[in-house]
């Protein structure tokens, strides 16, 4: 069993910046980096709007951010581990128990930054051809469809920007949305309008994802007449939005019902030494810059009780 200060649960930017202070407060933190270091961050193509990293001429991207991240925060003492926790037990209080898939731990205070995962539309077919054309990530998989056409789902901020990377390497990129008004920003809403790969097909939700091997077209509903229709296309990727990855945390933490952890403005969970910060609390803002600003409020917290402990 390792007996640790400060335990942090997660490795976005709320991590990673819970990593920075509680390193710095001389707390020797022990970061548990979850499945992907960096979170979803590290799959965003572009990083425009955190402020301080800017450069017109080659736009850094979520990997660089994540990157820098890390590096800062092991310079000044965090460790990193590459494992997951698959179980915790808050109920009787500091030390707090966490189990991973390699080691147990003792931790004094915990910060919890599990963040979020994409949401799934709940479609036949979809999960069958997941990774063989209906993708979550354009980042990730936008570069296996080239010269070929793609649909996107959503009307929200992470539709339109990836939809817009997708222009890069797909022929056509067609936005399924469920209205006719986008919920996406005005930037982001007429640097879509403006590429001429991309269009919008409004009031349509997608009812089935068909293919063979791969997808092949999807089956789509006018949300307005109800009527039924066939879309050709390769591939299909979803954004509609999100969900806390908060299930290893049931029973243990006070949550809403979408399964968000309630917290504070102090970032304190409903267990007293449990603190938590970015996506995982957070269903509003969602922002690099605000979970980053959580994860150092939610580190500095930790370090007031921590010490007011002593
Ligand atoms: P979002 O804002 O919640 O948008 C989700 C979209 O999916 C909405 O247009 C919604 O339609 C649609 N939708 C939800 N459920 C659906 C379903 N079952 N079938 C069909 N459509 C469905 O999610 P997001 O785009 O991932 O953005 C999340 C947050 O991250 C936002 O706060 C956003 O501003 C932020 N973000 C920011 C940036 C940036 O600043 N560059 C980039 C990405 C994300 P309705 O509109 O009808 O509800």
């Amino acid at each position: 069993m390792e007996k640790e200060k400060v335990v942090i649960i997660g490795s976005g930017p709320a991590g990673l910046t819970a990593a920075l202070y509680t390193a710095r407060a001389t707390l020797n933190p022990v970061v548990i980096a979850g499945a992907q270091l960096g979170g979803q961050v590290a799959l965003t193509y572009e990083i425009e709007n955190y402020p301080g990293v800017f450069n017109p001429e080659a736009t850094p991207t979520g990997a660089d951010l994540v990157e820098s991240m890390r590096a800062q925060a092991e310079h000044f003492g965090a460790r990193i581990e590459y494992d997951e926790v698959i179980e915790v037990d808050f109920a009787k209080g500091s030390p707090f128990y966490i189990k991973t898939y390699g080691k147990e731990y003792l931790a004094e205070a915990v910060i919890v930054t599990a963040g979020a995962s994409p949401r799934h539309l709940g479609v036949p077919g979809e999960e069958a051809f997941t990774g063989r054309g209906v993708s979550y990530c354009g980042t990730c998989d936008g570069f296996f469809f080239r010269g070929k056409d793609v649909v996107v789902v959503g009307g929200g901020d992470s539709a339109l920007e990836e939809g817009i990377f997708l222009t890069k390497f797909a022929n056509k990129v067609e936005v399924l949305h469920r209205r006719d008004a986008l919920r996406a920003g005005p930037a982001l809403q007429r640097r879509a309008a403006a590429n001429p790969k991309m269009s919008f097909v409004w009031n349509t939700v997608v009812d089935e994802i068909v293919g063979n091997g791969t997808v092949q077209k999807v089956k789509v509903s006018d949300t307005s007449t109800g009527e039924q229709r066939e879309m050709k296309t390769d591939g299909v990727f979803i954004f509609i939005g999100h969900y806390p990855n908060s299930k290893f945390l049931e029973g243990q933490l006070e949550m809403d019902e979408h399964g968000y952890v309630i917290t504070d403005n102090l970032m304190r969970t409903s267990v007293e030494g449990v603190f938590a910060a970015g996506e995982i609390q957070d269903p509003i803002y969602r922002q690099v810059a605000t979970s980053a600003g959580q994860g150092c409020a939610a580190a500095m917290q930790a370090e007031k009780w921590l010490s007011e402990r002593e």
